[in-house]
């Protein structure tokens, strides 16, 4: 599977450097091939491959159909994000688990701002990870944001992850096509981050009573609101 940021016009298809070089020298794809691309937002081609050079490889389209492997509701996981590997190591799950925008949360006592430089890092993790789990629609990673900017737009299922919320019950989640689920950093949210997202109407929630890394709740959170039968 190949990615093909600027869909094609007409049948003809030109690869991007990367793509093209991971085609010529890792799969050693020869004129004639047939291989699979997909445009992030939902469409697959079935591509023959007219021309591989080392660093440009085309292809022409011999059909194309819009195939979803979306999630039975649209999650948007609001996470403040711990540090380096378990950043990617998140981001490539929450693909695979089907979220639909993972917003960088930042909070009182979260340890990653995120940069420009990670955020498009992240954004690559997405492009491989969709490759690899046969996504057709790219995860939005978002520029991080605030506590205060993210609830003024909260959908209405919403729900803060707190070790002493309310036990989570699934019912909440299953009339809802579009939840948000906020996630705290290590050092957990002040008792005012608790409290705000409260007053806009946020439920607070637990996933048990152990105390979960970032990494883990978030995937917990994700499978739960993901694998319940759509609305
Ligand atoms: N001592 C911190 C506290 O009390 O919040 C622990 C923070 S925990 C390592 C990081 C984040 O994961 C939390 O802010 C929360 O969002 C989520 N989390 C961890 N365990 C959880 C649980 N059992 N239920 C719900 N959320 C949990």
């Amino acid at each position: 599977r190949f990615f093909i940021e600027h869909p094609p016009t007409g049948a003809e298809v030109t690869f991007d450097e990367a793509e093209s070089q991971h085609l010529a020298k890792v799969m050693r794809a020869n004129v004639g091939d047939m291989v699979v691309g997909f445009d992030g937002k939902g469409m697959e081609y079935q591509i023959e491959l007219t021309s591989v050079g080392k660093k440009k490889v085309v292809g022409s389209v011999r059909s194309q159909a819009e195939v979803s492997r979306e999630a039975s509701r649209r999650l948007t996981l609001a996470v403040a994000l711990p540090k380096g590997d378990r950043q990617r190591w998140l981001v490539e799950k929450c693909v695979e688990l089907g979220v639909a925008r993972l917003i960088p949360l930042l909070t009182k006592r979260g340890v990653a701002q995120p940069v420009e430089k990670a955020i498009e890092r992240l954004r690559r993790t997405v492009v491989e990870a969709s490759k690899q789990c046969e996504r057709n629609h790219l995860m939005a990673v978002d520029e991080g944001q605030t506590l205060e900017k993210v609830l003024a737009s909260r959908p209405a299922a919403s729900f803060l992850l707190h070790p002493s919320g309310e036990a989570i019950h699934h019912d909440a989640v299953v009339p809802a096509s579009d939840v948000l689920a906020l996630v705290g950093p290590e050092g957990g949210f002040t008792d005012e981050e608790v409290a705000e997202a409260a007053e806009h109407g946020c439920q607070i929630v637990s996933l048990g009573p152990r105390i979960l890394r970032v990494e883990t709740a978030a995937l917990a959170m994700a499978t739960l609101v993901t694998t319940v039968p759509g609305p």
